[in-house]
């Protein structure tokens, strides 16, 4: 369990670090909104902090510049056309340039303390599994990795002795409230969600919505991936995955309660009626230094929040009726075995197809549902296998996608 884990990793890092030398960090996806917003608290703790490795997809001129500003020691792209532009960036610096994705694997292979994970989607597993299995602390952002290999992840987590901390607001808030020794007098994870930019919008409308709009987070600012997922409800989704394989706590109890305002993050309520939260202004970089820190705690220039004007706090359930992801993910989280890596992966690409233009929004939904229902479910053991179904899945959407939109709600 990942409790286990935690509590011995605690001991051995009290154990061993008592004079505080600068924590090694490398970045996997460090161009997106995480990955800037942990380079901009690591800019400001300069001593306390010593990058290792940076990983971008195809942004040399971005990630060179990352790299400079952060003294790193490599620099990775993980498109391997981007090599010489990379290596031009970075002449004279004496920071190493690598490309491809072995070269982001090895990244995570580097001797780094801390590993955050910020790559999007699958494409995050392989890179982050390299680190997990050097028994590296894993500050996780990439939550689909989660979704589409949860347990293998969960169980090499174990067996290399690795530190898993969520970065993910809400599982970073959990994480903070939860008395893992007493794990079975949790009732219930009150998973905040805000309810995104269609939070009160009927089906007919959402049918014509735009990527522009999509992507136009009311309370937070991320890459656009997250922000469409935020939008069609799929990212509280795949939180409640998220979460399952996080928290020893068991699917029912995890519910999900819209929260618009995003200040409480997320909540875990004991069997003695006690809830307890934590609260904060919607800035990853607090999330991100919790994570970076702990178990200790660093300063994050995140807004503070101010109770005298904060205003109402509301609370509302989520309505499964006009957003259908939210009922696909549990439905795939109950079915197991290759259900998650299915509807994890039809959702990518559907994500995609939609911010190309080729899909409507509410067709996100339906590619997954249809493509759920033609990979049907079988147990799930191995990565091979993850890496299979991925493909598979992936190629089902596409052609659903291809078929075009379905216009009505
Ligand atoms: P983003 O799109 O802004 O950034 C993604 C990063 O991954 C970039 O550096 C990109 O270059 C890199 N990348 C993309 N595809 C890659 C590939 N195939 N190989 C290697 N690198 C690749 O995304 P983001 O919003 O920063 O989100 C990153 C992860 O964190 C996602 O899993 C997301 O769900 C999670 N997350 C994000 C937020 C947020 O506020 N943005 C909050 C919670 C969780
Ligand atoms: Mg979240």
């Amino acid at each position: 369990m990942v409790t286990g884990q935690i509590r011995t990793s605690l001991a051995v890092r009290q154990a061993t670090e008592g004079a505080r030398a600068p924590r090694r960090v490398s970045v996997l996806g460090a161009t997106g909104s995480v990955g800037r917003s942990t380079a901009d608290l690591l800019m400001r703790d300069r001593a306390g902090f010593a990058v290792e490795a940076l990983t971008a997809n195809r942004n040399a001129e971005q990630l060179a510049e990352m790299a400079r500003a952060l003294g790193a020691r490599l620099a990775v792209v993980a498109d391997d056309s981007q090599y010489a532009a990379l290596k031009a960036a970075l002449s004279g610096s004496g920071i190493e340039a690598a490309a491809g994705e072995a070269a982001v694997i090895e990244a995570a292979m580097r001797p780094s303390d801390i590993v955050l994970a910020a790559i999007v989607g699958a494409a995050g597993l392989e890179s982050t599994l390299a680190a997990v299995r050097r028994g590296a602390t894993v500050a996780l952002a990439n939550k689909e990795i989660l979704v589409c290999a949860g347990a293998i992840v969960m169980a090499e987590v174990r067996r290399h002795g690795a530190t898993l901390l969520p970065v993910d607001s809400e599982h970073c808030a959990i994480f903070q409230v939860f008395d893992f020794d007493q794990a079975e007098r949790v009732s219930r994870i009150l998973l905040t969600a805000s309810g995104g930019p269609f939070r009160t919008m009927d089906r007919w409308a959402m049918a014509k919505v735009t990527p522009a709009q999509a992507v136009a987070h009311p309370n937070w600012s991320m890459g656009a991936k997250i922000s469409v997922d935020s939008a069609t409800m799929m990212n509280k989704g795949l939180e409640v995955i998220e979460a399952h394989h996080l928290f020893p706590v068991e699917e029912e109890k995890i519910e999900i309660v819209v929260h618009p305002q995003s200040v409480i993050h997320s909540m875990v309520e004991y069997v003695d009626g006690s809830v307890l939260a934590q609260l904060g202004s919607p800035d990853m970089r607090t999330p991100i230094a919790y994570a970076l820190a702990w178990p200790e705690r660093m300063p994050a220039p995140s807004a503070r929040l101010d109770f005298q004007t904060l205003g109402n706090l509301t609370f509302e359930p989520p309505d499964p009726q006009r957003f259908p992801a939210l009922r696909l993910a549990r439905q795939a989280l109950r079915a197991g075995g290759i259900a998650p890596t299915v509807l994890n992966a039809a959702n990518e690409v559907a994500v995609a197809a939609f911010l190309e233009g080729e899909v409507g929004f509410l067709d996100i939904a339906r590619i997954v549902e249809e493509s759920l229902n033609v990979l049907g479910s079988e147990p799930l053991a191995t990565l091979d296998q993850v890496r299979v179904v991925d493909e598979r899945a992936r190629a089902v959407a596409r052609d659903l996608a291809r078929r075009g939109r379905v216009s009505v709600g």
